[in-house]
């Protein structure tokens, strides 16, 4: 039963849906449309975890998958898949898939509705409160699972045809910051190597990133390199990926930025930076060795806790090697610092000429499959294309390509996830759309995020399970298709567009975000609007346009068709690109994408520790991957009995043997790790993998961010989920 109150709001606030559609919502359910397109015994597709962006080889009978291997000829991982791909078809069936759109009634509980009332519901309920507390009142929370042309619909229905302002993407967890800095450093967000890179290096250095089973494709392609290369991993925790490693720099957690600077330093009282480079395809060097003078060698030191012979030897190995290149992930993106930390690689990158060449590069690795078809195509932080909401010709281009009035298009930007949250914080957002993302579980400082969820008039989550921790706070759960159950693109860390497929049948009456996404717009009386935005391949074809002429051109890409038989074609490719290569870096040709075509050094004084330790709270906590059979917040992995036995079920600290003999701590006893914000309690493993005055909680397990502090970069806005102070005892 529909309260009351919520159908006179549907009345109130929706037009009238196509009689078809009402009287036969299930003509919209995947469920009910036969598997299309593969005839072939086989097809292939990108697998939906990682950015990695392994292809898939999905074997069908009747047009339906009945098991998958990894595809031998594809370029990105040549035959090899992790335990996650291998068993992405088998998460799809659980128990817990939203089957049904499912709304809270009077008395607090969620029942089935159909289709017809949930997008009414959804249409008249926030306009209501656009109604009564303004256009800005609601906002939507994203994904990087979803495909691009999802996001790009989702980006365009929201901001353009809802009025909403505030939209962002939960890739502000994982990339903004690799984003704003190449944005600030390059003029645009380009990461700029291609994977043949990992077996063209003769040095690779890895900062805050454990490629052994974060992506462990990536790590395969390390170890195909045949140039017997160094491989350095700067991190404060002995990681996997640091004991295979043939260098491993311990330093002390949030000093890398001094590390860096440290290096640059150095490397300029050596003379040994590449002059040509700098004065060709720079800018601010004068005022950059001026800054990093300040970072001596004995300042170094001290701030890492390294020696100075492990310093001087690394600076020799950057010098000494033709092919240099420099790796990132979430221990430098995650940060309070995280924007200068990434440019400083960069800096280090561009000084010394390892950029646009063969082996080199300073390379952000992606984390969701999608993420990068988020940060591009998304609507959240720029105009979809990479293009900017506050410049009047790119909100006059857009609106010309897309055919709608310039007004449409906001001329600010929106807010940031965590002032969106707190926006819901100060009563000026009341309600919000979750679309595939578990902020109740993944966002920092997590009873305050639970807290504020629950203080929404109304909250919409868009999920392809029920059980998550958002959706049980959710007054409307809309249910969706995952991976496999629908069409369209990712676009992975080397910037390679790739085709996902439907090769199963979603249940129930689960639709594709792209579906529902046309159900809403229908709600809202948009088809005007969204009239060419009928399948994810038409909107594959707005995209192009819409990309021409900015540096991520795919208007040389014909359809799905030319993706499947290119094996993924990264961008750019213009229209007059032609048979392009399948690996290609960007700034061969030394061009930027910043009106002198240079790039930017870019640096900054680095910032204390937000909560360093002190005698109350001796320890700082790590996060990080825990193996390679978890995704996230194990949404989908936790569905799987092969992964779940690849990986403890419950939540375990690594905690230093010293560290664990002062607190009378045993291996395997229950402890309590203790931050300012709560208390959770977890099995000690004790290690020498974690330094003396650490402590490590593997990310995937709800409890560990109760613990985390809610601080951010002030560039990217990203939370700085690794280094906050904590203790630890023995459980009663
Ligand atoms: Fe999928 Fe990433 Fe594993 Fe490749 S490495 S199979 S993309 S999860």
């Amino acid at each position: 039963m529909i309260p009351k109150a919520v159908q006179e709001l549907i009345r109130a606030h929706t037009g009238p849906l196509t009689r078809e559609l009402v009287q036969k919502p299930s003509r919209f359910g995947l469920g009910q449309l036969p598997v299309r397109n593969h005839p072939d015994a086989t097809t292939t597709l990108v697998c939906g975890f990682c950015s990695t962006g392994c292809g898939l080889n999905v074997h069908l009978r009747d047009g339906e998958a009945i098991g998958l291997s990894p595809s031998s000829d594809y370029p990105v991982n040549l035959g090899m898949a992790c335990p996650k791909g291998w068993e992405a078809l088998r998460v799809l069936a659980s128990p817990d898939r939203a089957t049904t759109p499912l709304l809270r009634n009077a008395g607090g509980k969620l029942e089935p509705v159909d289709w017809t009332t949930a997008a009414h519901t959804f249409v008249g309920r926030m306009r209501s409160l656009q109604e009564r507390h303004g256009a800005e009142s609601v906002a939507w929370l994203g994904t990087g699972q979803a495909t691009v042309e999802e996001l790009a619909f989702l980006g365009a229905l929201g901001k353009f045809g809802l009025g909403m302002l505030h939209g962002d993407g939960n890739t502000r967890q994982c990339m903004a910051t690799a984003a704003v800095a190449y944005k600030q450093s390059f003029g645009f967000d380009a990461p700029p190597f291609a994977y043949s890179d990992l077996e063209e290096s003769d040095v690779l250095i890895f900062v805050g990133a454990n490629p052994c089973i974060a992506h462990p494709i990536l790590w395969e392609r390390v170890m195909r390199n045949r140039r017997s290369p160094k491989v350095v991993v700067i991190d404060p925790r002995r990681t996997e990926t640091a004991m295979a490693a043939t260098h491993h720099l311990a330093l002390q957690p949030k000093s890398d930025l001094v590390l860096f600077y440290g290096l640059a330093q150095m490397l300029i009282e050596r003379g040994w930076m590449d002059e040509d480079y700098l004065a060709g395809h720079t800018t601010g060097f004068d005022g950059f060795r001026a800054h990093v003078a300040n970072y001596p060698l004995e300042v170094v030191c001290r701030e890492t806790g390294l020696e100075a012979a492990r310093i001087e030897e690394l600076t020799r190995l950057i010098h000494d090697h033709e092919r240099v290149s420099f790796w990132w992930t979430m221990g430098v993106n995650q940060s309070y610092e995280g924007v200068r930390v990434a440019q400083s690689l960069i800096n280090l990158a561009l000084m010394t000429g390892n950029m646009g060449r063969p082996g080199t590069g300073a390379n952000s690795i992606t984390g969701q499959c999608n993420a990068m078809g988020s940060r591009l195509f998304s609507n959240t932080t720029g105009i979809v294309g990479g293009r900017d909401f506050k410049n009047p010709q790119d909100r006059a281009d857009v609106a010309e390509i897309l055919d709608i009035p310039v007004e449409k298009i906001p001329d600010r930007d929106s807010w940031s996830y965590h002032e969106i949250l707190e926006g819901i914080l100060q009563g000026k957002i009341k309600g919000l759309w979750v679309v595939a993302t578990n902020p109740a579980h993944s966002w920092i400082n997590q009873d305050q995020a639970r807290d504020i969820l629950s203080r929404l008039e109304f909250l919409v989550v868009q999920d392809m399970y029920v059980s998550t921790e958002t959706a049980q706070l959710a007054h409307l759960v809309l249910p969706a298709a995952g991976w496999g159950e629908k069409e369209g693109t990712f676009i992975n860390s080397e910037r390679r567009f790739s085709p996902i497929k439907q090769v199963s049948r979603a249940p129930g009456q689960a639709l594709s975000d792209f579906r529902i996404f046309q159900l809403i717009a229908r709600a809202a009386g948009l088809q005007e609007m969204f009239r060419e935005w009928s399948s994810p391949e038409a909107v594959f074809q707005i995209l192009k346009r819409l990309s021409a002429g900015q540096p991520c051109d795919i208007t040389g890409i014909e359809d799905y068709q030319h993706l499947d038989r290119a094996g993924g074609i990264q961008w750019p490719c213009p229209e007059e690109s032609g048979e392009v290569a399948q690996e290609r870096r960007l700034f061969e040709d030394g061009r930027f994408y910043h009106a002198d075509k240079k790039a930017k050094l870019l640096y900054e004084a680095p910032r204390p520790m937000p909560e360093p330790p002190d005698a109350a709270w001796p320890l700082i906590l790590l996060t990080g991957r825990g193996s390679v059979a978890q995704w996230h917040t194990q949404t989908r992995t936790a569905k799987s009995d092969v992964l779940r036995k690849l990986a403890p079920t419950s939540l375990y600290v690594e905690i230093n043997p010293t560290d664990a003999r002062k607190a009378g701590i045993e291996p395997q006893q229950t402890v309590i790790v203790e931050s300012r914000r709560a208390a959770v309690s977890a099995k000690a493993f004790l290690t020498p993998q974690v330094a003396p005055g650490q402590i490590f909680l593997p990310m995937h397990y709800p409890e560990v961010n109760r613990l985390t502090d809610a601080v951010f970069d002030p560039y990217s806005k990203q939370p700085s989920y690794k280094a906050c102070a904590v203790r630890i005892r023995k459980a009663d």
